[in-house]
């Protein structure tokens, strides 16, 4: 517990409500964050679209939800795309309540990977925090956090260096990594399962190559996700021979973990700078090693041949050779490393610490 609690209202992602999927890893962090938050003794106030629930554990958070049109992701815009807000958009009432609670409050922590939130934060009293939660797939958003980056650099946290690196930052990057409620993921000793990829289903995830590796190896791929493309979705349906891939749907966390445990390894194919991976960890909190580009997150969060295998992106020849020696992984070391680097505790704590820091600043 913090000697001085603060009052923190929090924001969550503009697309989808929490539990829909849709926000993508964006939900579990924040999910993760409030967990985190309320155990130091912080007070919660979420600001999420309406529909958003938490979890029984977090019943201590206040949420307050808004009604709105969502707001289009940047990641399936052109790169050079100027910002647009539509009519009654839900980004500007988001923002709207959390600065009208942030009156009596100690800071704000927004989730929005968006403009509006970053562009306001010199010119309002209320202090306000950034996790950022993509890198620049976006022009107009790079050039906003570089900006903002030069006045106001404590307020930018990033969950990988690989992420941050794609921004021109002052100084060092905070960077905070991201946590997961560890005893909600069994570990599973299994060496002969099914091979696993899991994310959204969209073409920054490139699940094309997890699915190619498969139907080279007469394997079958478990997939899991929300499918945030049809067209791209059944383009790769109708490229390998039929029961190469097991679409499993999006799962809640519990459900996906009891499944995810039973693969021998999980492939992460991503064709951008990943900020993170949420189910990079998630995988490895299950014991399973883990096959990965060496690309954005999943590049800091693999261990060469200790949690997994990093292959030079794009290189499927690699990726397949890289799956038939994933028997050499302990499946131990994954689960050790997910509990060294990433619980919700370690990051509620490191959350905190930026936080208190950057009020003083
Ligand atoms: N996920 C889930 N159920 C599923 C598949 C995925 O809840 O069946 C969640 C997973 O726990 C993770 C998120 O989807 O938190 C994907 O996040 P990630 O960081 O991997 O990618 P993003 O979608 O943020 O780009």
């Amino acid at each position: 517990m913090v000697a001085k609690p603060l009052r923190l209202v929090l924001i969550s992602t503009p697309l989808g409500f929490v539990g829909s999927g849709r926000g993508g890893g964006v939900e579990l962090t924040l999910i993760s964050i409030v967990k985190g938050l309320l155990e130091i003794g912080h007070e919660v106030v979420l600001v999420a679209p309406e529909g958003s629930a938490l979890p029984p554990d977090c019943q201590k958070a206040e949420i307050i939800t808004v009604n709105g049109k969502e707001q289009a992701g940047w990641q399936h815009q052109n790169f050079y795309a100027p910002m647009t807000i539509p009519l009654d958009g839900i980004l500007p009432k988001l923002l709207e309540k959390a600065l009208e609670i942030a009156e009596s409050s100690d800071a704000i922590l927004n989730l929005c990977y968006d403009w509006l939130p970053l562009w306001i934060t010199p010119y309002v009293k209320p202090k306000i925090f950034h996790l950022i939660s993509m890198g620049a797939v976006s022009k107009l958003m790079q050039s906003t956090i570089n900006h903002l980056a030069k006045s106001h650099h404590s307020r930018l946290g990033f969950h990988t260096n690989r992420q941050a690196s794609d921004f021109h930052l002052t100084g060092e990057p905070i960077v905070l990594g991201n946590g997961f409620d560890l005893k909600k993921y069994n570990f599973r000793l299994v060496k002969d399962g099914p091979l696993g990829w899991a994310g959204r289903i969209a073409p920054e995830k490139g699940l094309e190559d997890a699915v190619k590796v498969a139907a080279s190896l007469g394997d079958t791929l478990l997939v899991w996700g929300i499918v945030d493309d049809e067209k791209y979705a059944a383009k790769i349906d109708a490229s390998v021979p039929s029961g190469t891939i097991q679409w499993r749907g999006f799962l809640n966390t519990h459900n996906f973990q009891e499944e995810l445990g039973t693969c021998r390894a999980f492939i992460n194919t991503p064709k951008w700078n990943e900020a993170y991976g949420n189910v990079v960890m998630e995988a490895m909190a299950c014991g399973v090693p883990v096959v990965a580009y060496d690309r954005g997150g999943p590049g800091e969060l693999v261990k060469q041949g200790v949690t997994g295998w990093l292959v030079p992106p794009d290189d499927i020849n690699q990726l397949k050779e890289a799956v038939s020696k994933v028997a050499d992984i302990e499946r131990t070391n994954c689960r050790d490393w997910a509990i060294d680097s990433a619980s919700y505790e370690a990051f509620g704590k490191r959350i905190h610490f930026w936080i208190t820091n950057g009020i003083k600043a």
